[in-house]
């Protein structure tokens, strides 16, 4: 897969490099971009922002070079998913990062300031190849697109097949189906600051453990914790 994010500060992607997506990106399973939007400005001062059209406080991000960035991506390749953050969009979900994990190639626009003129995701949605998706990541508002981009890259890219080093440690997962929760965790020593490890899990029958850990995840999904 191919990952391309768009912002003007294109070093906060460094995390991309550790662990689990560090190694597939050594493998090539994912070939990640960072671009910075400031090299598609046209001024002296790599501007990228104006105040906003009817007043209020304020800058808004200009939609040209937006238009540049993505663009020059297009050139290369004509079939994206561009992902516009705003705190305004669909709520991701597992269910989202499943259907994004089967694109080829996903590219992030991550928005600054008050965000990025409207247009853009309404002129990129009527260009043929172009899937827009306007997402954000919960009901609250971060300074910038990038760690909301992070949270999505890393909730897609260990989906992908060879990413995760044990691929069924994915099956029994939390949020798999819409509302549904893991059993709770616990590993050795059997009791610490005088907490035990629930009796049945140091029982090694199998058929228990297994009717346990579905009942626990029942109750802990029905409760939503
Ligand atoms: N004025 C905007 C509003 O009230 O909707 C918030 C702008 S926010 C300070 C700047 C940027 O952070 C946004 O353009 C977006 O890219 C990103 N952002 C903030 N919260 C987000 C969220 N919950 N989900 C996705 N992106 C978010």
């Amino acid at each position: 897969m191919k990952i391309t994010t768009i912002s003007i500060f294109p070093e906060y992607f460094s995390p991309l490099e550790l662990s689990l997506i560090g190694k597939a990106r050594s493998q090539s399973l994912i070939d990640f971009k960072s671009i910075n939007l400031r090299d598609f400005t046209t001024d002296n001062h790599h501007s990228v922002d104006d105040t906003p059209y009817g007043g209020g406080a304020g800058m808004v991000m200009m939609a040209e070079p937006w238009g540049l960035a993505i663009d020059s991506i297009l050139e290369k390749d004509s079939e994206i998913d561009l992902i516009i953050l705003t705190p305004a969009g669909a709520k991701f979900n597992q269910k989202k990062a499943e259907k994004l994990s089967g694109a080829k190639h996903l590219v992030f626009a991550c928005g600054r300031y008050e965000g990025i003129d409207t247009r853009v995701g309404d002129y990129y949605r009527g260009v043929s190849g172009v899937r827009v998706h306007e997402i954000s990541i919960g009901d609250y508002v971060v300074n910038g697109g990038e760690v909301a981009a992070l949270v999505i890259i890393e909730a897609v890219t260990r989906l992908i097949p060879g990413v995760i080093g044990n691929p069924a440690s994915l099956d029994e997962e939390s949020h798999n189906e819409v509302g549904a929760l893991e059993y709770p965790t616990f590993t050795k020593p059997a009791i610490w600051r005088e907490i035990n490890v629930p009796e049945v899990l140091l029982s090694g029958n199998h058929g228990q453990i297994q009717k346990w850990r579905q009942e626990e995840a029942k109750r802990r999904s029905e409760l939503g914790q």
